[in-house]
């Protein structure tokens, strides 16, 4: 399988880059993980059409990861009526806050299922099942398993058992990385660099990549506090990058 990142920044873009969206293909699916604002353009750019796409996971309900989706909407209903989108796309979400699950719907662009912590999806070989991170919206860490390899999102998350849990041995995490733990406060609902460094450091992560970044920071900051507690393979999740597992 291969991912590509469409946007890394979080909770808001930094000056010509976009918020959380990727990618996710196999030989013979294209399923869209989060739909932050500015990936819908990159991503049209790599399929051509949304009529490629199998499905639409949506982590969790905040603005930086579902903005383009209330555009996207526009994009497959009135083209469905057209005739040149074809069929209503899957779109699995966390119901929560409710009134945002509402809305994300317009005519028939999506054919919306809630996300469950026991909710398991299959797409051909791959797997992709759900763990419940601590944010302040319902949020979901994603596994994705094909033939014996690894793919695992932590989504938004503060420090907690269920993130260091899913990152477990895989062989590719990708993680949110919004603070440096000087600017970690107590409440903070995001993981410093510190803390993904440990967290792939215990987890035996074989590849860690860095997403979610605040756009303020300086990037090799950021990495060099990572690589302070964790040796392994890392880097930040480039936009428009693919990364094969
Ligand atoms: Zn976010
Ligand atoms: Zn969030």
């Amino acid at each position: 399988m291969k991912i590509t990142i469409l946007g890394n920044s979080g909770p808001y873009p930094r000056a010509g880059s976009a918020c959380s969206g990727y990618l996710l293909e196999t030989k013979n699916h294209k399923i869209l993980i989060d739909c932050g604002n500015g990936t819908l353009s990159r991503l049209l750019s790599i399929i051509g059409s949304l009529n490629e796409l199998d499905a639409i996971i949506l982590s969790h309900l905040h603005s930086d990861h579902i903005s383009d989706i209330m555009v996207m909407r526009y994009a497959l209903g009135i083209n469905q009526e057209k005739g040149t989108i074809t069929k209503s796309i899957p779109l699995y979400a966390p119901r929560d806050p409710e009134d945002t699950y509402v809305k994300l719907q317009f005519k028939n662009a999506f054919i919306q299922e809630e996300l469950m912590e026991h909710s398991i999806l299959t797409f051909g070989d791959i797997r992709i099942t759900f763990k419940l991170m601590s944010h302040p919206v319902r949020t979901y860490g994603l596994t994705v398993e094909e033939n014996g390899k690894k793919f695992v999102y932590s989504s938004d998350t503060k420090y907690c058992d269920a993130v260091n849990e899913i990152a477990e041995n895989s062989d590719l995490f990708l993680c949110e990385c919004n603070l440096l733990e000087r600017d970690r406060i107590e409440d903070a609902y995001h993981l410093s660099a510190k803390q993904v460094g440990e967290i792939a450091t215990n987890a035996r992560v074989k590849k860690l990549l860095l997403t979610h970044i605040w756009p303020e920071y300086d990037i090799d900051e950021l990495l060099n506090e990572t690589r302070n507690h964790f040796s392994g393979d890392v880097e930040i999740a480039a936009e428009l990058e693919s990364y094969e597992i």
